[in-house]
């Protein structure tokens, strides 16, 4: 995709954004380029309230499970997975599944983001049953699960189509779809990272397209700072826009620097809270047809997850229970429901648990006959996350 240059100056180009006129992704580009930190936030700010409550910030609670670190890809920007073989692969049991969300539960958990590496061995019906066991043993848990690399996958090892795969892991359960392997959907940046073959920018999109054909919604992402440079996460971000033109299927955009310790491209220099601060800004001011806008604090730590909430985002994402993917790179932080609303409320916001895709808010009181029932399932290590504090009404 050739980006149209933007020769308008950057004030006009903000003047239009917070006005509701669309701009073009050469106009983002050149917001990403020279506009101003500070005039950025203050614009992506006033769009962020056009789309959600100004002063209400929401967040949720679910639980990242990676079933398998086993894959037979080769991200070059990827700490996490074990190629077939290696004594560190593994495959969680689906009871091992079952109590990893029995605590999630038990931390007035609404939902699980399950996606793996992508396991050479395991065909549908390995999906269709995990998914019929997990819907069968826990009803009201949300299953956002499987992204679009693993979705090629099975589609390529059973001769099927996207939209046979995802019609099929749809009946077995499965609610939505994540948005991961996005990475930067451009196909140069793709060949350089090693992340074309497990998807193109146009199968990933392709992927999300027939989700929502499926009436499935999905979350869109984006991670960068592989040394792509700008132009590319402005193709990403038209990308993105053009199918949510299409089908309304995005709930949300997520977007996330790149984390660099223990991957193959240790040498890629870090991307700063500035910059990742501008990117947020200009995706809320770009992206003007999807709602919800999240800031990465499980990238960038609290404090700049925070002041995210002022650069376009209203959605914090969810406490971390669990994450393996980013912390594999170096990166690991964790965070109460408490804590979370403390960091709300100190941005000046009010703080709203919410439900996996948006559709409402959550109270304590909902969540609590699920927390008190599965209390059991608390572990030593993730103890400290459980709430000391009265139920918020
Ligand atoms: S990013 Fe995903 S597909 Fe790529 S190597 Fe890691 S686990 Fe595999």
């Amino acid at each position: 995709m050739k980006l149209a240059p933007s020769n308008r100056p950057v004030d006009r180009i903000l003047a239009d954004a917070v006005g509701g006129t669309r701009i073009s992704a050469g106009d983002a580009h050149k917001l990403l380029r020279e506009g101003d930190l500070i005039e950025l936030g203050l614009a992506a700010n006033e769009v962020r309230n056009r789309h959600n409550d100004p002063s209400v910030a929401t967040y949720n609670v679910d639980r990242n499970i990676n079933y398998t670190n086993v894959c037979v890809y080769k991200c070059r920007f990827c700490a996490f997975y074990r190629p077939p073989g290696d004594d560190e692969g593994y495959l969680l049991s689906t009871d091992e599944i079952g109590r990893k969300i029995e605590e999630t539960l038990a931390l007035n958990g609404t939902g699980i983001l399950m996606q793996g590496g992508v396991h050479p061995d395991l065909p549908l019906s390995y999906y269709t049953d995990l998914l019929a066991e997990l819907r069968e043993r826990y009803p009201d848990v949300h299953l956002h699960a499987f992204s679009p690399p693993e979705v090629k996958f099975i589609a390529r090892k059973e001769r099927m189509s996207f939209y046979e795969v995802i019609g099929a892991l749809k009946e077995a359960g499965l609610m939505s779809i994540p948005g991961g392997g996005a990475e930067i959907l451009s196909d140069d940046v793709r060949k350089e990272v090693l992340a074309y073959s497990k998807t193109s920018a146009d199968e990933w999109i392709d992927i999300m397209r027939q989700a929502h054909a499926h009436g499935l919604r999905t979350s869109a992402t984006m991670m960068y700072g592989m040394g792509e440079g700008l132009e590319p996460r402005a193709e990403h971000l038209q990308r993105v826009r053009d199918l949510q033109d299409e089908t309304g299927g995005f709930t949300a955009f997520i977007s996330w620097t790149f984390q660099h310790d223990h991957t193959d491209m240790q040498d890629v220099p870090e991307t700063f809270a500035d910059e990742y601060l501008k990117t947020l800004a200009v995706s809320r001011l770009f992206i003007d047809n999807i709602t919800h806008i999240q800031t990465s604090w499980v990238t960038q730590g609290k404090k700049i997850g925070q002041l995210g909430l002022q650069f376009g985002a209203d959605d914090m994402g969810s406490i971390m229970i669990e994450e393996n993917v980013v912390s594999a790179a170096g990166t690991a932080y964790r965070m109460s429901q408490d804590e979370m609303e403390h960091l709300i409320s100190s941005a000046g916001y009010t703080p709203r648990q919410r439900t996996n895709l948006y559709e409402r808010l959550v109270t304590r009181e909902e969540t609590a006959e699920l927390a008190e029932r599965y209390s059991h399932a608390l572990t030593a290590q993730n103890r400290d996350l459980a709430s000391p504090l009265p139920i918020v009404t």
